[in-house]
């Protein structure tokens, strides 16, 4: 059985992680998706335990004391943070896992698991990055400004990354991170008990 593989998206807010990711998750079923919890408010159709777990701050820090989170950061003024139990299960298990978060969140995350596969999706351009997040319609001025010069912050760090995909068009930046996944599934490290079971059968002999 071959190991199960975590998968990192991040990127600037309003790249199209999440347009990208649910595209990826729609094509490939069989790829597990880690739920964050946040303390942010549901927008119009976001539903509890499908988009996010949507806790309150009493509880979210309940889950930090406890060591329930694989790692949490605060993104423009909520928190947000990965449940561990469902990665460490899902990996344990030989599945994959598709984690979709911050760039805070995600150096820790390569810290703390780095074999995982880490990629950064970028936007065509700042331009297009800030008529993405206004067309999305989820900003003021005043935090749109914010994201455009946290997002320059954040390319100047995407060398930590092991991929960049340029998400021009959602079905390419699809099709590009599918196939670096069907590429990293042949990782040797991840496949040592497919090497294990042909050494040992010449042994046997
Ligand atoms: P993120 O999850 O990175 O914050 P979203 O997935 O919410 O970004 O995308 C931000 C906005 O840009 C949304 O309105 C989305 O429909 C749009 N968008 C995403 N990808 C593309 C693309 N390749 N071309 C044009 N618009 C896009
Ligand atoms: P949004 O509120 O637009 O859904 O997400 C805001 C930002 O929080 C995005 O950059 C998203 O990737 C990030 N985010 C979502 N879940 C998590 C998480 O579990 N941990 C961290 N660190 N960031 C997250």
């Amino acid at each position: 059985m071959r190991k199960g593989l975590l998968i990192l998206v991040s990127g600037p807010s309003g790249t199209g992680k999440g347009t990208v990711c649910d595209l990826l998750r729609q094509r490939h079923p069989e790829i597990s998706y880690s739920i964050s919890a946040t303390t942010r408010q549901p927008r119009p159709g976001e539903q509890d335990g499908v988009n996010y777990y949507f806790y309150t701050k009493e509880k979210f820090q309940t889950m930090i004391a406890r060591g329930e989170l694989l790692e949490w950061a605060e993104v423009y003024g909520n928190y947000y943070g990965t449940p561990k139990q469902k990665v460490t299960d899902r990996l344990e298990a030989g599945e994959d896992i598709l984690l979709e978060i911050d760039t805070q969140g995600a150096l820790d995350v390569m810290r703390l698991m780095p074999d995982g596969l880490f990629i950064f999706l970028l936007p065509p351009s700042l331009e297009e990055l800030a008529r993405r997040l206004k067309g999305r319609g989820t900003e003021t001025e005043d935090s749109l400004q914010r994201r455009l010069a946290a997002a320059v912050e954040e390319i100047k760090i995407a060398h930590h990354y092991r991929y960049v995909v340029v998400n021009d068009k959602v079905e390419a930046a699809e099709e590009v991170i599918a196939n670096i996944i069907e590429a990293e599934h042949h990782r040797t490290d991840l496949n040592e008990n497919l090497l294990a079971g042909l050494t040992e059968a010449v042994e046997g002999e």
